[in-house]
């Protein structure tokens, strides 16, 4: 997971609107944002999929949306192991816990492929 997470920490917080937020994922070509708090703790996570949904219920604040109950990954795990939790959990992404709770970044399934493409180019498949 280290190796290959993307570096940018781009976050969002429980009190952002939600253009803002959906302005961030535009602006960086992203679709996820972890949520934390004022010492960067993990408190949620937010998707294109819920600004949609937020726009869909007239919903104008990101506590609202975000879904609290997060699958992460740790920074030493094999990248396999998070390719498995992101197909049992139907994700796309998960954000990178260090010991001490704090964000660390962002893995994704687009990480995950570039890194096979990656490998087969470079073994010739
Ligand atoms: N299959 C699509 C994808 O991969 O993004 C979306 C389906 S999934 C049901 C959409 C929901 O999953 C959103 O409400 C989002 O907040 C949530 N979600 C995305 N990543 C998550 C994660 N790592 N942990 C928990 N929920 C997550």
């Amino acid at each position: 997971v280290n190796e290959i997470k993307s570096n940018a920490l781009i976050i969002a917080s429980p009190d952002d609107n939600i253009t803002d937020v959906a302005k961030r994922l535009v602006e960086n070509n992203i679709n996820h944002l972890p949520v934390v708090d004022s010492d960067n703790k993990l408190l949620g996570i937010v998707t294109s999929w819920d600004i949609a949904n937020a726009v869909a219920k007239g919903e104008t604040r990101l506590n609202n949306v975000m879904t609290k109950k997060v699958i992460i990954a740790r920074e030493d795990e094999p990248v396999d192991v998070i390719a498995r939790r992101i197909d049992k959990h139907n994700i796309s992404g998960l954000p990178i816990i260090d010991k001490n709770n704090q964000v660390k970044g962002m893995i994704t399934a687009e990480d995950i492929s570039r890194l096979i493409c990656a490998r087969n180019t470079k073994e010739g498949v």
